[in-house]
């Protein structure tokens, strides 16, 4: 395990005209991610994936829980200890082209990154890992790309750039948020793809977090599902998608388009938009038990009241559904459900 959260929360104060509330963005997160692997979040806006992005990037200091990177305890840290866990945990924005300075030229960019790590000594050994980064995130020659600015290349080739900046520091893990969302449909699959190259050959360990679970079938080895800030589903990417044991899930894949579809050659239906999930609940005042039971069409009467625990369904694969519990799972498995 690279890095790991154990139940991490986060919690909000948010003042308004009636005084203080509190938002509970994320509680009791438990994730691990390994060397290698890519680990996919998928849930839809408000559900706290983004939140848990910034949670293990440091950006949030967690109210309660633990983040470890390689098994030590990571503080909220700052100074030398903050730029060591940055040389190890890489963010990728949503927007490649805000988090790209638009004045300089790619070599500046790449370069500064090197050099603020000390992953480069002198200016030849700079130009030659320049050249070696674009390689890598397949901006061939690098000739071409290593004297251009951010406007005059295209929305996946700024991705590249990103991505390559992300590399310069040699990390263990990069978190994803969205990385393909903003990009043109017809070139997200080759970052897709370049992602899962780098977990392949150099054995990155990869946070992919999505609101679209047929891209994070495709690019993942496990998927866990968010709703309304907590954790309610997770697995391999294969009995998730198979097999989903939580109404929300469920839900999730009857609104997308086929995930195995796109797996079999008609890769843009990986991409084809996500239909109506309906409102989500409120982070301030959510729903008693839970949080999925008032959209849940088989809520009970202890749904409304009792928080059901993780369950594990085979190994590897848990969900907290009191489904499970009260004997009823078979009817997740019929083949329409009214939501
Ligand atoms: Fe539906 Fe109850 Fe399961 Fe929640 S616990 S998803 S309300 S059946």
């Amino acid at each position: 395990v690279v890095l790991e959260a154990r139940g991490v929360t986060k919690h909000f104060e948010v003042r308004g005209r009636k005084g203080t509330s509190i938002v509970r963005a994320v509680e009791d997160i438990d994730l691990q991610l390994h060397r290698g692997e890519i680990v996919a979040m998928v849930g839809e806006s408000g559900s706290g994936k983004t939140t848990v992005a910034r949670l293990l990037s440091l950006y949030y200091e967690a109210t309660s829980g633990e983040i470890l990177l390689d098994g030590k305890l990571v503080d909220h840290v700052s100074g030398k200890r903050a730029r060591d866990y940055y040389a190890q945990v890489q963010l990728l924005f949503q927007d490649p082209f805000a988090s790209l300075n638009s004045l300089k030229p790619i070599r500046h960019i790449l370069g500064r990154a090197l050099r603020i790590h000390g992953r480069a000594r002198s200016r030849r050994e700079t130009e030659e890992k320049i050249h070696e980064l674009l390689r890598r995130v397949n901006l061939t020659p690098p000739e071409q790309y290593i004297d251009k600015y951010p406007h005059e290349l295209s929305g996946g080739q700024r991705q590249r750039i990103v991505i390559a900046r992300a590399l310069a520091v040699e990390p263990q893990v990069m978190l994803g948020d969205e990385p393909i969302s903003m990009l043109d449909v017809s070139i997200r699959l080759d970052v897709l793809n370049l992602l899962k190259k780098l977990r392949d050959e150099e054995g990155l360990a990869l946070l992919y977090i999505t609101h679209d679970i047929a891209s994070a079938r495709y690019i993942a080895d496990r998927i866990n599902v968010m709703y309304a800030g907590q954790m309610i589903e997770g697995g391999s990417s294969e009995d998730v998608i198979q097999s989903p044991q939580h109404p929300y899930t469920r839900l999730l894949l009857d609104s997308s388009p086929d995930p195995a579809r796109g797996l079999d050659g008609d890769q843009q239906s990986l991409f084809d938009e996500v239909g109506d999930l309906g409102e989500p609940p409120s982070l301030i005042t959510p729903p008693k038990g839970c949080r999925f039971n008032p959209r849940c069409p088989f809520a009970m009467e202890i749904c409304n009241r009792e928080q059901p625990e993780k369950i594990e369904i085979s190994p590897g694969h848990w969900a907290r559904c009191w489904l499970h519990q009260e004997g009823k799972a078979h009817l997740l498995r019929q083949e329409t459900i009214r939501f």
